[in-house]
C-alpha cells in the first residue's frame, strides 16, 4: 500500500478482499493447532494460491517499537497483570522497550481516535482499511484546540491529531507508563473488522516476508 493521504487512500474492495484472504490464511498457516482452521486454510490457500504467493502485502507494514527488548505478555488469557487471584482476557501484545523508546505506526492508515486517563493510558488508535490499531500506554498526554483533540509529547517532539493520516512507519508516540502498567512497555491491540487479532500472529506473516530485509531479528517470535 503506498504512503496514505486524505485524497488518495481509498482501499479498493478487491483489496480489501485480497487482505481479509491473505489474514485468513496466516491465521490458518500459522495457528494450525485447530482442525478448523486447518480445513479452511486448505481452502483459502488453493484458492488464493498465486496471490499468497506472489503477494507483497506485508513488506510496507512496521515493527510498532524500537528499542524492542521482549514479548513481555502474549495474547489471550493471563492471571491478573496487576496482582490479584483473577483471570483476564489479554487483547494485545505487550513489547518491553526502554522508557522513552519511540513507537511506530505499524500501517498507514487514519487516527481515529486519541484519549488518555484511561486504563490503556495514554493512546492513539489508527484505522486501516477493516485493521483498527491501537498503541496503549504512551507518554504525554492529550489537549484540544477549537474542538479538534491531539495528543502532545513535547519532549518527544510527537503531536497527534484525530483525524489525520500517518503512513507505516511514522513515529506516533513515546513508550511510557500511563495507565494500568507496572512497567514501560507497549500494549498493541489489533481488529480485524472489528473482532481482535492477536498481534504474533502478524508480525510472523510480516517476519516470513521482510527477513530478507529490515525487520529486526531479535524480534522474531519463538
Ligand atoms: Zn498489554
Amino acid at each position: 500500500m503506498k504512503q496514505a493521504s486524505a485524497s488518495s487512500y481509498q482501499p479498493t474492495k478487491n483489496c480489501i478482499r485480497l487482505r481479509k484472504s491473505l489474514l485468513l490464511a496466516a491465521l490458518g498457516i500459522l495457528s494450525a493447532s485447530s482442525l478448523i482452521w486447518q480445513q479452511y486454510t486448505i481452502q483459502v490457500v488453493a484458492a488464493e494460491e498465486n496471490q499468497v504467493a506472489t503477494s507483497n502485502s506485508w513488506q510496507n507494514a512496521s515493527f510498532p517499537v524500537e528499542n524492542f527488548q521482549a514479548y513481555s505478555s502474549p495474547f489471550g488469557y493471563r492471571r491478573s497483570a496487576t496482582g490479584g487471584s483473577g483471570w483476564e482476557f489479554h487483547r494485545g501484545l505487550d513489547f518491553a522497550a526502554p522508557q522513552g523508546s519511540y513507537i511506530r505506526n505499524w500501517w498507514s492508515g487514519k487516527v481515529v481516535k486519541v484519549s488518555d486517563r484511561t486504563a490503556c493510558g495514554t493512546h492513539v488508535i489508527v484505522q486501516s482499511g477493516d485493521w483498527e490499531h491501537t498503541y496503549c500506554h504512551m507518554q504525554g498526554h492529550v489537549e484540544a484546540q477549537g474542538g479538534n483533540r491531539y495528543l502532545i509529547d513535547r519532549e518527544g517532539g510527537i503531536q497527534i491529531w484525530e483525524g489525520q493520516y500517518i503512513h507505516s512507519g511514522a513515529r506516533i508516540g513515546r513508550v511510557g507508563m500511563t495507565g494500568r502498567t507496572t512497567g514501560p512497555h507497549l500494549h498493541w491491540g489489533l481488529k480485524y473488522a472489528n473482532n481482535y487479532v492477536d498481534p504474533a500472529l502478524v508480525l510472523r506473516a510480516m517476519y516470513a516476508q521482510q527477513s530478507g530485509r529490515t525487520l529486526q531479528s531479535s524480534a522474531r517470535i519463538r
